[in-house]
């Protein structure tokens, strides 16, 4: 890859400070109060955001209500609101590079992720939700007696969603595709270390053409704007990504206010699972990406490798090779593979983790400490002989932190792989088709890749099972988060 002077000029020049949209204005905060949003790769201010709370909330929920229940989108017919999706899906598309060097900005992953993973799946996703759009349809049912019988597939209402850091264009999407689809409205809280790219997405989604109203954005902080929408009397449903502590903690919010419907996509601790008969370049590549992808920073990171003994030593070595490979610095140089972690809270919490896996007893073989760089970077670190009671093991650590556990048998890695309170996703590496199909099956996780890692695509659908979250987002399962199903009889006599 040649890093040329341009590559390093894709960086934002001095960016203003933002408002926040609510009701088609962009406007300051009810209180005044704005907050910083900081480039991770430099621990520099990027700009002021104002800082939403609960009266802005307010604000915005009512605003959302109007538009759902009596502004144009009320009566929009469902091909318009798909033709509107498909606009801003090609606004997207004509500033995918301003949108991939905010994301990196913001969050500090490398600019070529941004523009090779990132705003490929974003546009990939309101393009295949702008189809759905005017295909969102109920059933007729043969009922007893002289009735006829059908079902609508009618929007939930106004729609609270709660994002997190990690991919925030992504995550953006991946609520507002199906929610604007089925005809819903949308307050939306981004994670407060990386509001900007949703900010101009909320731009782009005005100059679409989308109703006043139907998409607000409020920036602010968790335990205020976040939790403000979560027990709000007046929204029908609340999308959460994020932790799942989190997570508990909006469900309760939703069950004490008004049993709003909740979805949520939560933690994981992901076995990613490597039998001796497996094609081992291939294994070592998805054992390499499905954890150090996005600095570890993604809930369905391989962070579990269980590799089976046979193979174990040379594994671990080229692995190690592998990991030492990982050019950490400017995430805007393209050369760059990895960027910082996204705080120096996030920073200190992964090495917190890296000290108790040597505390424990594991064996380090590279990284487990900070590189001399200005931001906020852990260096790439892997770990063998780790048992499955160490918390490097158990807990999710969302940083460059690969943990290696031997295995014998297949009966005991699918018990292990099991042995968590997480299902989000699993991985297995096997040329044998019985055995791919057997750990396909006994596998307790929402996604379960074979012979590859990470794959995403907007028509399949993704979540967890156990504490990894409730419902599915993506493909036509999501469209279910989103709708209510009403029954319809009509007498015959
Ligand atoms: P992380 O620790 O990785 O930032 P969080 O789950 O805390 O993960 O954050 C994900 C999103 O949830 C962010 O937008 C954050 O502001 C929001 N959030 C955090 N706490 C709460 C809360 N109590 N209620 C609602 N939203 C919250």
């Amino acid at each position: 890859m040649n890093v040329t002077p341009s590559n390093l000029s894709a960086r934002p020049a001095k960016m203003a400070d933002q408002l926040m949209l609510i009701d088609g204005k962009w406007r300051e905060s009810v209180s005044g109060k704005s907050f910083t949003t900081h480039d991770p790769a430099t621990n520099q201010t990027i700009c002021q955001i104002t800082e939403g709370d609960a009266a802005d909330v307010d604000l915005a929920v009512a605003a959302a209500r109007r538009a759902f229940d009596s502004g144009p989108w009320s009566r929009m017919s469902a091909a318009e609101r798909g033709r509107l999706l498909y606009k801003l899906s090609d606004l997207i598309e004509k500033h995918q590079e301003e949108l991939a060097a905010l994301e990196t900005l913001d969050n500090g992953k490398p600019l070529k992720d941004s523009l090779a993973a990132d705003l490929p799946l974003t546009i990939k996703c309101y393009r295949y939700y702008a189809g759905y759009a005017d295909k969102i349809v109920g059933r007729t049912i043969p009922v007893e007696g002289n009735y006829s019988c059908f079902t609508r597939h009618e929007p939930v209402g106004v729609v609270g969603q709660i994002i997190p850091w990690n991919f925030p264009l992504l995550m953006q999407a991946w609520k507002w595709g199906p929610a604007l689809a089925s005809g819903c409205t949308v307050v939306l809280k981004p994670a407060e270390q990386t509001p900007l790219s949703a900010l101009r997405v909320a731009r782009l989604a005005q100059e679409a053409g989308f109703p006043d109203g139907v998409v607000n954005v409020v920036p602010g902080f968790g335990p205020t704007a976040g939790a403000a929408l979560t027990r709000h009397m007046d929204v029908d449903k609340i999308a959460f990504t994020g932790e799942t502590t989190t997570g508990q903690l909006i469900m309760e919010a939703a069950a004490r206010s008004n049993l709003k419907r909740v979805s949520l996509e939560l933690g994981g601790k992901s076995p990613n699972i490597v039998f001796a008969d497996a094609d081992i370049d291939a294994a070592i590549d998805g054992a390499y990406f499905g954890l150090f992808f996005n600095q570890g920073q993604c809930c369905c990171a391989g962070s579990r490798l269980f590799v089976e003994e046979k193979i174990h030593d040379e594994f671990v070595q080229r692995l190690v090779e592998r990991a030492k490979s990982q050019k950490l610095g400017d995430p805007f140089d393209l050369a760059t593979t990895q960027g910082p972690q996204i705080t120096r809270e996030q920073q200190e919490r992964v090495l917190g983790y890296i000290d108790a896996g040597r505390k424990e007893g594991a064996t380090i073989h590279c990284g487990g400490g900070r590189p001399n760089l200005p931001g906020y970077y852990v260096e790439p670190t892997v770990f063998s002989g780790v048992r499955d009671d160490m918390r490097i093991a158990r807990e999710e650590i969302f940083g460059p932190v690969m943990n290696i556990l031997p295995f014998k048998t297949i009966d005991e890695v699918i018990e292990r792989g099991n042995r968590s309170q997480f299902g989000l996703a699993a991985a297995v590496w096997t040329r044998d088709i019985r055995k791919a199909n057997r750990m396909a099956r006994s596998l307790r996780a929402g996604t379960v890749w074979i012979n590859c890692y990470d794959v995403f695509d907007a028509a399949a659908p993704f979540g967890g099972y156990k504490m990894s979250g409730i419902g599915r987002e993506l493909g036509e399962y999501a469209l279910q988060l989103y709708t209510e199903v009403k029954t319809v009889y009509i007498s015959e006599d």
